[in-house]
């Protein structure tokens, strides 16, 4: 069920509005998830609004430069981003909503750290 959320950095510079469903939540274990801790709503962009800090998030790229990993300049936190995964959609941390109880959440796990051999391995099954 989609409900409508806001959300943002730690220090307030940078607030968004997502509608999303929190059954989607997922649970990747790639290098950079597994340290941030990030939870993973996938978003179609139409669902995403920046409401301020555009000015104050920075970005980190690395490995294949598809990932636009941004973090909010000032605090450092990571409230959302857009995903190697689907580069057209934007995934935004669920621990960053308002009001959220993360312990509630039901993430399912997503195949990142061996993302390249699952990716394939989904194309030969649709040859
Ligand atoms: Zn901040």
């Amino acid at each position: 069920m989609l409900t409508t959320h806001e959300g943002g950095c730690h220090c307030g510079k940078v607030r968004f509005r997502v509608k999303a469903d929190l059954a989607e939540v997922l649970d990747c274990n790639c290098s950079v998830c597994t340290k941030k801790g990030f939870l993973h709503l996938i978003v179609p962009p139409e669902q995403f609004e920046l409401l301020k800090g555009q000015d104050e998030l920075t970005v980190y790229q690395f490995n294949t430069g598809t990932a636009r990993h941004q973090f909010c300049a000032s605090c450092g936190m990571h409230p959302f981003y857009v995903p190697r995964s689907d580069p057209d959609k934007i995934d935004v941390n669920a621990r960053c909503l308002d009001n959220i109880d993360v312990s509630e959440l039901t993430p399912k796990k997503f195949e990142g750290k061996n993302w390249e051999a699952a990716n394939t391995a989904h194309h030969l099954d649709q040859a």
